[in-house]
């Protein structure tokens, strides 16, 4: 009998782990809660009216259908059962003799779950577009508005978190409030509007080189972004933000802090760290079930030398295929290989021509920075027809600096 493989999540390690074993002897089961993969370092983009939600994610489907032994399944997993080899659906069940868990992360909101109404963070398409609806609603209301304090609050957007996903998200608001949306509306001009970025710790970009930390916030600053350094978030309201410092007045507030494990890998009940990832060994399988794999955000993965790796897309991608090939050659647990993370740099875009870049030790920011971001983001996006689309959108904003999907279809 084939052997069964079930794959819980069809991001970038998960979608990985299936197309390397794909045409082999073994029967695939990739089960994802959404139909699409989605290439989540664009979605600032999408979140912020400059590309549209088909431009940044492709069916599952679609992507898989050649592969005769991979069948595809729309449905959440709610739990594992390891030691009868079973995964549980809402109202029916799966087993699997390997299961490579690749479900990712959410977003952490240090026990203050009930913020996560008044600033939703992103990680998914829908967190996207509740986003820009908030965005492009912000500066509506701002329009019609004749209180001047108020709409000085409609006209203030706060992100929490200068990590990569903040500094893009800072970039890209100050751009629309400063420069290119704001054409379009005439009751304020560029300077009545203001965007905050709300960092804990003394620098942006913490885990980039301290140059290049300072040259990010010094782009920031040049576009109109307040860096708040040391600014720890006390409480949120549906009037502003509360810091250790001050408090901000704003109607828009978007979360960009602290990541956290899906709940579901409680049920596999082994060691996690303090984010909810599961510790695993060396070969990426989870302590006593050598034939269960975590990878990707959902697993804690600690290098010989300690450190940990980080919740990038290349640590998932370069696990999803190590454990497809240890599965592929069915490697005893005891001769298996460790994992070996090659890192091929971090980047980030902060604007129009300026992002900042480590790769292979070399530090790059401005233009030069904002080409190789340009090229390696087209490069990994999945599909010709996205990559097409994505470039010419580019292309068009580039020119006419007008942000193309601008559209509020929610409530
Ligand atoms: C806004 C943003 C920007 C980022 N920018 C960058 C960047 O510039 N560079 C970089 O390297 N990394 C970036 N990252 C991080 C990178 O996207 C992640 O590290 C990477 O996606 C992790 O891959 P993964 O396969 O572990 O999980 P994911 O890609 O998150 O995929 C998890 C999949 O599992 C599915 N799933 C979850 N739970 C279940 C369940 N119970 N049942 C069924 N399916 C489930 C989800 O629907 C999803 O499709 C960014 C992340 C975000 C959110």
């Amino acid at each position: 009998m084939k052997k069964k493989i079930l794959i819980i999540g069809a991001g970038f390690g998960g979608l990985t782990a299936a197309k390397n074993l794909a045409d082999t002897e073994f029967e695939i089961t990739l089960i994802d809660k959404t139909n699409h993969h989605l290439f989540q370092p664009l979605l600032y983009q999408v979140a912020t009216a400059a590309l549209s939600p088909s431009d940044i994610a492709v069916p599952i489907r679609s992507l898989l259908s050649d592969n005769k032994n991979i069948k595809v399944i729309l449905d959440e997993v709610i739990s594992i059962d390891k030691n009868n080899h079973i995964v549980n659906f809402k109202d029916s069940q799966l087993e699997f003799d390997y299961l490579i868990v690749a479900v990712g992360a959410r977003h952490s909101y240090f026990g203050k779950n009930e913020w996560e109404q008044l600033a939703p963070g992103l990680k998914t398409l829908t967190d996207a577009l509740v986003i820009r609806e908030k965005i492009i609603e912000a500066l509506e209301l701002a329009e019609k508005e004749t209180n001047h304090e108020l709409m000085k609050k409609y006209l203030t957007f706060v992100i929490v978190g200068g990590g990569p996903t903040g500094v893009e998200l800072a970039g890209a608001i100050a751009e629309i409030a400063k420069e290119t949306m704001i054409k379009d509306y005439k009751n304020f001009r560029p300077e009545d509007t203001k965007v905050f970025l709300i960092e804990a710790m003394d620098r942006i970009l913490s885990s980039f080189d301290k140059k290049l930390s300072e040259q990010a916030k010094e782009d920031l600053m040049n576009m109109g972004v307040e860096v708040k350094l040391n600014a720890k978030v006390e409480n949120i309201s549906q009037d502003g933000v509360h810091t250790n410092q001050e408090f901000i007045p704003s109607k828009t507030i978007i979360w960009a802090a602290g990541n956290q494990a899906s709940p579901l890998l409680k049920s596999l009940n082994v060691e996690t760290d303090r984010a909810g990832r599961v510790i695993v060994k060396k070969d990426c399988s989870i302590p006593g079930n050598p034939e269960i794999f975590l990878i990707g955000d959902a697993a804690h993965f600690e290098e010989e030398n300690g450190n940990v790796l980080p919740g990038v897309a290349q640590v998932a991608i370069q696990q999803g295929k190590f454990v497809a090939e240890v599965i592929k050659n069915q490697i005893p647990p005891e001769r298996r290989p460790s994992f070996r993370y090659k890192d091929k740099g971090t980047m980030a875009t902060i604007g129009k021509a300026k992002a900042v870049a480590e790769i292979k030790g070399l530090k790059l920011s401005g233009v030069i920075a904002w080409l190789a971001w340009s090229i390696v983001h087209i490069f990994f996006l999945i599909g010709f027809r996205n990559r097409f689309r994505v470039m010419i959108e580019w292309i068009w904003y580039y020119i006419t600096k007008r942000h193309g999907t601008r559209l509020i279809v929610g409530k």
